[in-house]
């Protein structure tokens, strides 16, 4: 079973899975912007809904929301995303990388303590008795570094993650920026003990480097190519030229596909024309990439693979 914001699903009924989208994000502060405009909750339940209802029409069962604790999360909206699509959401626990998250309180508790078994707790309890009072638990448990470096910030978030999956069960999706730091992700999660094949270093897609993607495969994690059409970041042609190469010399069953689109923003919107990216919506996978893919003779199998075994095995 997989925890999802209406309650438990079996893992076979979770379908064609897009590991990693945004309904909603509020980087830290949105809400001292007094005179952005503030939409209502049920505004963006009908944005989401349409977005969900266009996706669940190309075949999209279940969507993971990875949004740390500190971004604007929101299960509520999400609850209510699920129940108007029909499409299951999977929600997270954790806190964000150090540079754009809310890391003061435990930062400054860490001055005189070592807080990582506080971090663990908090968690802990949200995995087991629901964020909050809404009584929603979340499915998966998210940690995060910047580029190049692992803050002893970031190090403390990443042990507290390792710890609350060992004690739960439960798996761990990483946010990486650059195509960096993914070793030392695992390196941590290792030494905690976590069962590294229940493990997503996310945003892999931002290296080409396969040296780096082979040397986390084989220690057994799965890899998120799961920021197409972020094409500011990484064109789509180097991901996908690392990607058929992978696939192509047998890692079907450790990637995992997605957009890390977001939908909705507390605050105000992006300030960037849409025309900057084209492409970053949660349907460009199935309308432009896997079309490559299979140009490319990438089997539906193999796809099938990325887009429906691989997350079961994950959640499992
Ligand atoms: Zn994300």
């Amino acid at each position: 079973m997989v925890q999802t914001v209406l309650g438990p699903v079996p893992v076979d009924e979770l379908g064609i899975t897009l590991m990693h989208e945004h309904l909603l994000i509020g980087w830290p502060g949105w809400e001292y912007d007094a005179a952005a405009p503030r939409a209502s909750l049920s505004e963006l339940v009908t944005i989401c809904t349409e977005r969900m209802l266009e996706i669940k029409a190309l075949g999209v069962r279940t969507l993971v929301d990875p949004c740390p604790m500190d971004l604007g999360r929101d299960v509520e909206l999400m609850a209510r995303v699920s129940q108007a699509s029909g499409v299951h959401i999977v929600c997270a626990t954790g806190l964000y990388k150090e540079d754009q998250g809310s890391p003061a309180y435990f930062k400054f508790r860490a001055r005189f303590a070592d807080v990582t078994s506080e971090i663990r707790d908090a968690f802990v309890l949200e995995l087991t008795e629901g964020i909050g009072s809404s009584g929603v638990k979340p499915g998966l448990i998210k940690a995060a570094t910047g580029a190049h470096q692992v803050t002893p910030y970031e190090e403390m978030a990443l042990r507290a993650a390792a710890q609350a999956a060992c004690a739960t069960g439960v798996p761990i999706t990483t946010h990486t920026e650059e195509g960096t730091m993914g070793r030392e992700q695992l390196d941590i999660f290792a030494a905690e003990g976590v069962d590294l094949r229940h493990v997503v270093i996310g945003h892999s897609c931002g290296s080409a480097d396969l040296r780096y993607h082979v040397e986390l495969l084989d220690r057994g994690c799965l890899l998120g190519f799961d920021r197409f059409g972020l094409e500011i970041l990484q064109p789509d042609r180097l991901r996908l030229a690392a990607l058929i190469g992978l696939l192509g010399v047998g890692f079907a069953k450790q990637i995992v596909l997605s957009h890390d689109s977001v939908w909705c923003w507390r605050g105000r919107p992006l300030p960037l024309p849409e025309t900057m990216l084209p492409h970053w919506k949660p349907t460009h996978l199935f309308t432009n990439i896997l079309p490559r893919l299979r140009d490319a003779g990438v089997s539906e199998d193999k796809i099938e693979t990325m887009l429906v075994a691989n997350p079961r095995r994950f959640f499992s």
